[in-house]
């Protein structure tokens, strides 16, 4: 005879009322209990067929670009990302983006992008760093010089270099997370839409 639990009443195998329980207090109870079983069982289901986070986005401070680096993210991007990034990415927003981190005149904002880098590896488990500089940037004036503004041609070479020591420095300080640097340019009249791959990276999915 298979033994009963005792909390079980044994003819009609429902849960025995509680000391000091009602039946009215008790089916109010197991009603809030199921929802809240029902709850954490549709939440547990969600998290498991979540993707995961995927990277964090290092981006400029400039007003006029935050829209576009948004939807850019958002969106499906050859050499980049597959499929939307929306809510799979931490954001590092800094004057400049890679310019703020490496040009010397902002050293003293070097480390505290490294640690925040460090924090969401930690804390978000991301293994792609994805850098977007753009055209016009006021950073690389304060940093370089404003004439590097006026040569389109210096002025893409700078953030070259400095996008390619941001990838020497992450390689060295996290060797198994993957990098990309783009350039958001203007077009003639004026508006950010043109996207120009930089250092191509792991094609995120
Ligand atoms: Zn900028």
């Amino acid at each position: 005879m298979p033994l009963m639990d005792p909390q079980v009443c044994s003819c009609c195998r429902i849960p025995a009322l509680p000391p000091g329980m009602n039946r009215r207090q008790f089916f109010r109870f197991s009603s809030g209990s199921a929802v809240a079983l029902a709850f954490h069982s549709a939440r547990a289901q969600a998290q498991s067929t979540a993707k995961p986070y995927a990277a964090m986005l290092l981006s400029c401070v400039d007003p006029r670009t935050q829209r576009p680096v948004a939807q850019w993210m958002d969106s499906a991007i050859a050499q980049s990302h597959t499929e939307s990034l929306s809510g799979r990415y931490s954001a590092f927003t800094i004057a400049g983006a890679a310019v703020g981190v490496i040009a010397p005149r902002f050293r003293a904002w070097r480390e505290t992008f490294w640690e925040n880098f460090s924090a969401s590896v930690e804390l978000h488990r991301i293994s792609n760093l994805i850098v977007v500089d753009h055209a016009n940037c006021g950073a690389l004036g304060l940093a370089y010089g404003p004439e590097v503004l006026h040569n389109p041609k210096l002025e893409l070479e700078a953030h070259m270099v400095d996008v390619t020591e941001l990838k020497r420095e992450l390689a060295i300080r996290h060797p198994r997370s993957s990098f990309q640097a783009w350039y958001l340019a203007r077009d003639e009249m004026g508006r950010f839409v043109e996207w120009k791959c930089l250092i191509p990276g792991s094609v995120i999915g």
